[in-house]
C-alpha cells in the first residue's frame, strides 16, 4: 500500500476505531475498499454507528433516521 503526504492529518481527524486496518489515514484506500464493497467510510458515521463496524449503507441511514 502507498503512503500519503496527508497521512498525519488524515489519522489525526479520523473516527475509525478499528485498530486492525493498515488503511488508516490513507483516505483515497479507504473510501477505494469500503465503496467496492458498498459501503461508506468511518467518517460516515457517528460515534454509537462507527463503533459498530457495520459500514453499510442501511447502517448509515438508520444512524440518520431513515429505514
Ligand atoms: S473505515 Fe474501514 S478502511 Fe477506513 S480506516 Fe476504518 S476500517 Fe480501515
Amino acid at each position: 500500500m502507498k503512503d500519503c503526504v496527508n497521512k498525519k492529518t488524515n489519522i489525526a481527524r479520523c473516527n475509525c476505531t478499528y485498530s486492525g486496518c493498515a488503511r488508516h489515514g490513507i483516505c483515497c484506500e479507504c473510501i477505494a475498499y469500503h465503496k467496492d464493497l458498498g459501503q461508506l467510510p468511518a467518517c460516515y458515521f457517528d460515534k454509537v454507528a462507527e463503533r459498530t463496524y457495520d459500514r453499510s449503507i442501511e447502517n448509515y441511514l438508520k444512524q440518520r433516521g431513515g429505514t
